[in-house]
């Protein structure tokens, strides 16, 4: 048995040192509210705290432009060679086919469309990426939201841009395609300081929160139903979509993601857990680069699960608190709404309690009312960008279920098409 103990805690080690330092950093907290410390001594004492958002900050503008410039510029180099080549109105799914390497007499594959003689290949590229509609479809959102979201369409279009500025283009490509290898570098190093970092982000949060004894009884139940319906749609709902679509395991896959989601806890950023969750998927999931760097930084700036559940509660509870009796045209009017605010809100701490404005506008509660929730805040927001994480990471997993039939993996063994010598 001890043996086995010492296993998983050499495969689980950081894992389990961050769950200490949740642990740890709600004693500490708690411990320190009692010792009135002056305000100056909390800002020191938050200090290792806020280097950790920081550095996961430092980290998430050049993973997302370098994540995103490469792939574009392979779509946009692709579809240049289509229009070269002026295939007629229905563009020709390309096909792999096996070719036989002159130099080393060894067979390759290749990816690529045939010509109407059917007999010459051309070849195009080995990677493929998502298509550009995607890319065209992910409207820029709105303020908060832009972001990521910004430089996710920015690096996208100079992605493209290098793409057709052909062999000129390259040096940039390939610098981007570096930059991205040196970044999941400096991440691999930069986890080793979040446990620490962990403890007194958790126990700085705890000395500045407001009395919970002030807390009103309404507002814990309300507190309560935001957690329930959280654990609902991340612990069953998310999974069984995951499992619906893919057939896999989902407990398998969220096993993956478990740092990531222990960071989300920690930071209340689903932004900050950008370089985490995108390590998880690579390294622990096996889910297919291409797909991880596209797909990944936009949900975690649009597709807020978490989000949209709380200020749809929140909306609720504030109406409940004034008396007002929402008839059912305004409870789908509160959850069309509150998904749209979470689409606008950004992936940064407490983001959603801004948006709730569009909310409670929409169905003409007073907004001021907001700071009823204030207290409770701050807690919900790192359960609700669990979800957010979890969200993102499960959509990225169906996405490369899906795409699986497009992206040729290293070493696969592929149908053969047609041969040439
Ligand atoms: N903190 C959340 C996130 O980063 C956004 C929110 O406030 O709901 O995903």
């Amino acid at each position: 048995l001890w043996g086995r103990v010492k296993n998983v805690c050499k495969q689980n080690g950081l894992l389990i040192l961050s769950v200490l330092a949740v642990v740890i950093g709600c004693l500490l907290g708690f411990f320190l509210r009692g010792k009135q410390l002056s305000e100056q001594e909390v800002k020191y004492f938050q200090f290792p705290g806020e280097l950790l958002m920081r550095m996961l900050k430092m980290l998430i503008l050049p993973l997302v432009v370098s994540s995103n410039m490469f792939p574009a510029n392979l779509v946009q180099a692709t579809f240049q060679q289509y229009r070269t080549q002026r295939v007629p109105e229905l563009i020709p799914k390309p096909t792999v086919v096996q070719v036989l390497d002159e130099t080393t007499t060894r067979r390759v594959y290749i990816y690529g469309i045939q010509d109407d003689n059917g007999t010459d290949i051309q070849n195009f590229s080995l990677d493929l990426t998502p298509p550009p509609d995607v890319i065209m479809k992910t409207s820029p959102g709105t303020s908060e939201g832009m972001n990521v979201l910004g430089i996710v369409i920015f690096s996208a279009t100079m992605g493209i841009m290098l793409g057709r500025m052909g062999p000129n283009g390259s040096a940039l490509v390939n610098f981007c395609q570096s930059l991205n290898e040196a970044v999941l570098k400096i991440v691999a190093i930069v986890i080793w300081y979040f446990p620490f970092g962990i403890v007194f982000l958790v126990a700085g949060k705890i000395l500045e929160m407001d009395d919970p004894s002030a807390m009103g009884k309404k507002l814990g139940f309300y507190a309560i139903t935001v957690v329930m319906g959280l654990v609902l749609h991340g612990l069953f709902i998310l999974p069984a979509m995951y499992f619906f679509i893919t057939k896999k395991s989902p407990i398998v896959y969220i096993r993956g993601i478990l740092q990531a989601l222990l960071i989300s806890l920690a930071t209340s950023s689903s932004s900050a857990t950008l370089p985490i969750t995108f390590k998880c998927l690579l390294e622990n999931n096996h889910i297919d680069r291409r797909i991880i760097r596209f797909v990944l930084p936009v949900g975690a700036t649009i597709n807020m699960d978490g989000t949209a559940l709380y200020e749809a509660v929140a909306a609720i509870f504030i109406a409940q608190v004034n008396n007002y009796e929402l008839d059912f045209g305004q409870i789908i009017t509160i959850s069309i709404t509150a998904t749209a605010a979470s689409i606008g809100a950004a992936g940064i701490p407490q983001a959603g309690l801004v948006t709730m404005v569009i909310v409670l506008t929409s169905v003409g509660l007073p907004t001021d009312d907001i700071t009823l929730i204030i207290a409770v805040d701050w807690a919900l927001d790192r359960f609700r960008t669990m979800v957010n994480v979890m969200g993102d990471a499960l959509a990225t997993g169906i996405m490369a279920h899906i795409c699986r039939k497009d992206f040729i993996k290293e070493g696969e063994q592929l149908p053969l098409i047609c041969e040439t010598k």
